[in-house]
């Protein structure tokens, strides 16, 4: 190929103009290999949009985590089942395909506390972002306070349609706190305008049976609740021992063993 001065600059401003940093700055080490390679055009111009695409999506992909929120860096790969017989590694491994996100199915993690609840859901939001799926992850205290300041500042609608937006929502730890009525409310909106249309991941320590008082014994606005939720959805009960006391026994039995040692 050959190419004049002028021609060169005005791609360099094209590229500038189109904001395709990486392009332009690709240009001159493109351009000398596409020379001594004897490229077409076609497979110059398709090594050059490679770059930017690449950094593109790059991009993307970290402002995607970044929004994502998520609170530790655990991915499926990284949870042991051997420690946790009461969760399924084949219904796992077929959530992380994330198909369920495609029919919005919901993902209840139902269990005691420290049994990896968080971790999974953590997990599929991973894979959902890898996958440039938009995910958000949330306590339901946090939304709770979100939709609270949300309500006084008159941004109601602003804050529902935020959390309509990702398309795998993480509401963890539903029950840990009693929802004041307001808090329940909000709560049930966002569940309500997702039915149907965008997953959520929700855990709690709550059996379904005791859902009523997360609602403050409202049992009306936790069995509609539970009606969306459950409708197309997967439970996972995990009724194992706690994760974290389990790594604090083994510590504490390799203490007293050390102890016990002459
Ligand atoms: P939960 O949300 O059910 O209270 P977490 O997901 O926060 O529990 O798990 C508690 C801690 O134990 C976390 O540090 C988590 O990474 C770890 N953990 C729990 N279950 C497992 C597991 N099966 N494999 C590896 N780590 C686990
Ligand atoms: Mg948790």
């Amino acid at each position: 190929m050959t190419a004049t001065t002028s021609d060169y600059q005005k791609l360099r401003a094209h590229l500038a103009f189109l904001r395709m940093t990486a392009a332009a700055e690709a240009l001159p080490g493109e351009l000398d290999h596409a020379v001594k390679a004897k490229l077409s055009h076609q497979a110059f111009l398709e090594r050059l949009l490679a770059v930017e695409v690449a950094a593109v999506d790059e991009r993307r992909q970290m402002s995607m985590t970044r929004f994502a929120s998520l609170p530790s860096p655990f991915t499926l790969a990284d949870f042991d089942f051997s420690a946790q017989p009461s969760v399924d590694p084949k219904l796992v491994a077929e959530l992380g395909t994330l198909r369920f996100v495609e029919d919005a199915t919901n993902v209840l993690l139902i269990g005691p506390p420290g049994v990896g609840k968080t971790m999974l859901a953590v997990g599929l939001g991973h894979a959902a972002v890898a996958a440039g799926m938009r995910t958000y992850y949330t306590t339901a205290a946090d939304l709770a306070a979100r939709c609270h300041r949300a309500a006084l500042e008159g941004r109601w609608a602003t804050v529902m349609r935020f959390y309509a937006g990702p398309r795998l929502l993480i509401i963890d730890e539903v029950g840990y706190l009693p929802l004041p009525a307001e808090a329940a409310a909000a709560l049930f909106q966002v569940v309500a305008q997702r039915y149907l249309k965008g997953s959520i991941a929700l855990t709690t320590n709550l059996g379904i049976a005791s859902w009523g008082k997360v609602f403050n014994d409202d049992p009306m606005i936790a069995s509609a609740m539970l009606d969306r939720l459950l409708h197309r959805s997967v439970v996972l009960n995990i009724n194992g021992d706690s994760y974290r006391m389990r790594s604090h026994r083994a510590r504490a039995e390799a203490t007293r063993r050390a102890v016990a040692a002459p």
